[in-house]
């Protein structure tokens, strides 16, 4: 009582400061379905959880970057002010540029987290229109108190910190979980993980902050070992029900047990989540905020891997064109795109103008003496005209890049900055 006393009186402006309204050390989560088609989309809740287990600090609250086709924010109802921001995306929203999304409505899942708030606040989940603005998907009054709110026990499974050290509000935490590895695998999974790890932290910007990064794994048993592979007839029973051929194109890797994947890395520290399927073909997947995919087999797996990442953690759009993918008009080009590393033109100042030398023609030709130039070239999101990339050949592009491109670089770089501030 005398503290609520003396809050009225005294401390009345600051009794909501940040550190107030959030229990650090637990994570809230809310599960729910995108369905719709080409034309429309709906959101619905299914089931809103809490769990011990910490994931952004107080330095991480509002993220900056405004990529991807979704975004939600935690506001305090009564001082209206906004207290937590991140953007994704999903598959769902790429489903919906395919052939069968002018036909067939589909739902998919969906989950994000954020701290565990100790005051009532409004979730507001907002998406993209096609001309780039923001509408309102849906809202949700959260009440920590209510007993709706499940208290989910996160699982047990066999783990190993792979890499850095035990400080998930300091450090850029990566957590690699086991898909279609059987209980008597988990070596073969930590060590290949660990095998993964030494690619990634050798490369940058990876290496210059690899002192600030945390890579664990969860070595997650499944009844039978590889993932799904519809063209090969194979069909199998995993934890994370991983599968090939998504959307008709085979190397493409992805799961759409989305709520299985976050029960699973519900266990350990995430700023972002791999799931490492047990398979030497190969294949991956990333989308930003999401999750990424990778199988952890194939000689190429860890140049997929931080491919895969680019978009999972760095919101990169692909560098690519004229190869085979399922979309339609998967980029809008009368609007500046949000990918940070692709852009029309539309608004070129918003992007890496800046990082341009003052003799780069804008676009830029494809000459032997721009090979390592930071330019406007033409190509790259999956099409061939209208949309420009930063480089000739980035790691967004091609296997054979060196690495990341000069613009690419700066945004993981920012983006691991931001975790790890
Ligand atoms: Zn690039």
């Amino acid at each position: 009582m005398t503290g609520v006393f003396v809050g009225l009186f005294f401390c009345a402006p600051f009794t909501h400061a940040q550190n107030d309204r959030f229990d650090w050390d637990r994570t809230l989560r809310v599960d729910f379905v995108l369905v719709g088609n080409l034309h429309y989309q709906k959101a619905y809740v299914s089931k809103i959880r809490t769990y011990n287990g910490s994931n952004a600090g107080s330095n991480q609250m509002i993220s900056p970057f405004d990529y991807g086709e979704y975004r939600y924010f935690l506001i305090d109802p009564e001082r209206g002010d906004t207290l937590f921001k991140r953007g994704f995306s999903t598959l769902f929203e790429e489903w919906r540029t395919i052939d069968e999304a002018k036909e067939k409505e589909r739902a998919f899942q969906q989950s994000i987290e954020m701290p565990m708030p100790l005051i009532p606040v409004k979730l507001v989940v907002e998406s993209r229109l096609r001309n780039g603005r923001f509408v309102a998907l849906f809202h949700e009054e959260v009440l920590p108190d209510d007993l709706s709110i499940n208290r989910f026990q996160p699982f047990d499974f066999p783990s190993q910190v792979i890499h850095g050290t035990n400080q998930p509000h300091k450090n850029f935490d990566l957590l690699f979980l086991a898909e279609g590895y059987q209980a008597g695998q988990a070596d073969l999974f930590f060590s290949q993980v660990e095998k993964l790890t030494t690619k990634l932290l050798a490369t940058e910007p990876y290496k210059t902050f690899k002192d600030r990064i945390t890579v664990r794994a969860v070595a997650a048993p499944s009844k039978h070992s590889g993932p799904d592979d519809p063209r090969a007839d194979e069909w199998r029973s995993t934890i994370l029900s991983s599968s090939f051929n998504t959307f008709g194109v085979d190397r493409y890797l992805e799961t759409e047990a989305t709520w299985k994947v976050y029960d699973v890395a519900a266990q350990a520290p995430h700023d972002h989540i791999i799931v490492l399927v047990n398979s030497d073909k190969y294949g991956g997947g990333g989308i930003y905020n999401h999750f990424s995919v990778v199988t952890a087999g194939h000689r190429n797996s860890g140049t997929v891997l931080i491919h895969e990442l680019g978009h999972g953690f760095g919101g990169l759009g692909d560098e690519y064109f004229g190869v085979d993918v399922s979309y339609n008009d998967f980029i809008n080009l009368e609007i500046e795109p949000w990918q940070p590393n692709l852009t029309t033109l539309v608004d070129f100042d918003r992007k890496w103008k800046h990082m341009l030398a003052p003799e780069i023609p804008i676009p830029t030709p494809v000459r032997p003496m721009y090979k390592n130039t930071t330019g406007v070239f033409e190509g790259g999101g999956y099409v061939r005209k209208g949309v420009f990339r930063p480089a000739i050949n980035c790691r967004m592009r091609t296997n054979e890049a060196a690495g990341f491109c000069e613009v690419c670089t700066d945004v993981i770089k920012r983006k691991i900055q931001f975790h790890t501030q």
